[in-house]
């Protein structure tokens, strides 16, 4: 009887310490199966996987492409063809950005975009996890992979108050929390927004540069030098955003963090490529 006890004790014990997480996530995979965040295909039947292909049923996995050499080395602007050396595109190659380079995982197209713009415009927030697991995508850089990142700091493009209200969240600072949680490097909402400025899918290129000019500050630069401005000097930051296109926001967010905080290396990361 003793030994019965015993055995079913240690069965419990067993169960308890070792099978029951698994027991419990294919429960919860059956009672509430994950659906494709583009779809809603059911995904229950899928293999468990990790980044991108954890939020994506397979036919909107083919739709969605990796951006990958040869690139830009300047703003990750993907071409096709042999180019088997670094080069600079030809709109990075009369200008000097004030960001090291730029590296975006996907392009935006496809489901991508459709989840980008319902992260932005539907204001679903629950799209902060499937984005910033394609993200990691970006620090598979070789430029990063030599780099410590955990001595880096995640740093957000700031949104105005204005639209922040609207929207609910800045995205971009979703996006930091969410890999700082994944990845341990530390994140910082570093920069303010202090002006609003037109949409910038309604100008061009040289229209973006004269827009984005003053738009931003340091957070909190009247507090104490020991506080944020200290942890930036001389450091090295991740400046993340869920898309980039021209490139002006994210000069334009490297330059103050060099000038008024006296970062060293800027390091853009998108989840897409506009
Ligand atoms: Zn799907
Ligand atoms: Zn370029």
């Amino acid at each position: 009887m003793g030994s019965m006890f015993q055995t079913a004790a240690a069965k419990l014990k067993n169960l308890r310490y070792e099978k029951t997480p698994q027991i419990i996530s294919q429960g919860l995979r059956l009672l509430y199966p994950p659906l494709c965040r583009a779809c809603d295909k059911n995904l229950a039947a899928e293999p468990e996987s990790s980044g991108l292909d954890a939020w994506l049923c397979p036919s909107c996995l083919v739709q969605v492409e990796r951006i990958t050499p040869p690139f830009c080395r300047i703003c990750g602007e993907s071409f096709s063809g042999a180019i088997d050396h670094a080069f600079t595109c030809p709109n990075c190659a009369g200008r000097r950005m004030a960001f090291d380079f730029a590296i975006s995982a996907y392009k935006a197209q496809g489901p991508l975009r459709h989840l980008i713009h319902r992260f932005k415009y539907g204001k679903d927030i629950s799209l902060r996890g499937a984005l910033s697991d394609a993200m990691l995508a970006t620090l598979e850089d070789p430029r990063l992979v030599q780099e410590n990142l955990s001595r880096w700091l995640l740093v957000p493009v700031p949104l105005h108050w204005s639209r922040k209200i609207v929207r609910g969240f800045n995205q971009s600072w979703e996006l930091c929390c969410q890999l700082s949680d994944r990845t341990g490097i530390p994140a910082l909402q570093a920069l303010r927004r202090v002006n609003r400025t037109q949409r910038q899918a309604l100008l061009n290129r040289k229209q973006r540069l004269v827009n984005m000019r003053g738009v931003f500050c340091l957070k909190n630069a009247w507090l104490p030098p020991w506080r944020a401005k200290a942890r930036l000097q001389g450091a090295n930051v991740l400046l993340v955003d869920d898309v980039l296109t021209t490139g002006a926001t994210a000069h334009e967010c490297a330059r103050v963090l060099r000038t008024q905080a006296g970062v060293q290396k800027v390091v853009v990361i998108t989840a897409v490529r506009g």
